[in-house]
């Protein structure tokens, strides 16, 4: 059977350019990239080739790269090291200020930081169309904030928030009593597929990528740390990456990181590639919303990122709904696949003021390159199909 994966904001799959590369590397370049003979250096070199091209894709300096084993470790340094630091500089109770929007790598750490005790956090509410805006942000500082960490674009919902406007207002913001301004953190997994990462326009100290939503390798991922930013580091080592990550790189991990970026393109492909998955969305949401008792999860139009159509069906099971689509060939999800099959409810779907119980099923279409018109056509078929006939069931 044909099989329809709209699952791209889970994980995309591998470019065979990229793992390519990857195995040529491996082959040639065995070397550890920390020693000093011919087969270290040629190693190190091709790495540092690396991060020039990921720095150069968010216009950052090559040293304000540090490889991570992906976006999760990436955000927990964001967090625990800012946090860590200011603790160590004599800040009692730093507060943190983030939203309901982010992903488990950034809540879960912060719901941790607070349960331990060592943090004050402010999780912001989304409107019901899950958007927050740069003076939300404004309004949650407090004299002791160290930290924002916001999401560019949510992994569930598809928001794709202010973050230009909300660094600028952090940039401009009179710190007052509290010296000095909080480090801002932007998780930019979902958005470098379509968006400009800018650094400097966006007015971050910190950004969040991972290679695996780019068409690279899982295990690879980035943390940029703005010159100047001060993080504790989460594990102690050997020198590498700065000193900030001990442990040898993931060699074949970087170059194939580097190589999905580069595929990527220019700015006007990434925006060509934007719009043309954006028509599909549009047509996929259009055809879920003529469905009874379906409702369209986030914002719609320019506000919602290209690929997400993210559904809440009502009167519905959502373990019966997400068996059926995957035998009818649909590969998608209940939200974030990090939380698929825990019984936990969303706090994204939840945070909209909407009910996230088993009752009611919330399904996500994350759409990517080899998406077609033929395979939204039959989704919207399938799912018609399906509810028709869990509902019918559900009313016996
Ligand atoms: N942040 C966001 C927004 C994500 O979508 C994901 C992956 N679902 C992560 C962080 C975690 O990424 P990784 O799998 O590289 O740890």
């Amino acid at each position: 059977m044909k099989r329809v994966y709209l699952d791209f904001a889970a994980t995309t799959p591998i470019d065979s350019r990229v793992s390519k590369e990857m195995r040529d590397f491996e082959l040639k370049y065995y070397g550890n990239p920390s020693s000093i003979h011919r087969e270290g250096q040629s190693a190190r070199a091709k790495i540092d080739f690396a991060r020039e091209v990921i720095a150069k894709f968010i216009n950052a300096k090559p040293q304000e790269i540090i490889f991570t084993s992906g976006a999760t470790e990436a955000n927990n340094l964001a967090i625990q090291g800012t946090v860590n630091r200011a603790i160590l500089s004599g800040n009692s109770k730093p507060h943190v200020v983030t939203t309901l929007l982010e992903h488990q790598s950034v809540y879960n750490v912060v719901k941790e930081l607070e349960k331990r005790g060592l943090i004050e956090a402010t999780y912001i509410k989304p409107s019901k169309d899950g958007q927050i805006k740069a003076s939300d942000v404004l309004k949650a500082l407090q004299p002791n904030t160290v930290l924002v960490s916001i999401i560019f674009v949510s992994n569930e919902i598809g928001t794709i928030l202010p973050i230009r406007e909300i660094g600028k207002a952090l940039a401009e913001s009179k710190p007052g009593t509290r010296s000095p301004k909080p480090v801002f953190h932007v998780d930019a997994v979902q958005a470098a597929k379509f968006y400009n990462l800018n650094v400097e326009k966006l007015n971050c100290n910190l950004l969040t990528l991972s290679a695996h939503k780019l068409y690279g390798p899982k295990g690879i991922g980035a943390l940029y740390i703005k010159s100047g930013t001060k993080l504790s580091n989460l594990i102690f080592g050997g020198s590498q990456e700065y000193g900030k990550r001990p442990g040898t790189q993931n060699t074949a991990g970087i170059i194939g990181f580097a190589k999905a970026v580069e595929l990527l393109g220019s700015l006007e492909e990434r925006e060509k590639f934007r719009k043309k998955l954006a028509k599909l969305r549009d047509q996929l949401i259009m055809g879920l919303q003529t469905i009874r008792n379906a409702e369209l999860n986030g914002p719609a139009g320019d506000s919602r990122t290209a690929d997400n159509a993210n559904f809440t069906f009502y009167n519905v099971d959502q373990d019966a709904l997400m068996t059926a689509l995957d035998l009818a060939g649909i590969a998608a999800s209940t939200g974030s696949a990090c939380v698929s099959g825990s019984t936990e409810p969303s706090y994204v779907i939840e945070s909209l003021g909407k009910i996230s119980d088993r009752a009611s099923a919330t399904a996500r279409f994350t759409l990517g390159k080899n998406t077609t018109v033929k395979d939204i056509k039959y989704v919207i078929m399938t799912v018609k199909e399906i509810l028709t006939k869990l509902r019918n069931e559900n009313e016996k």
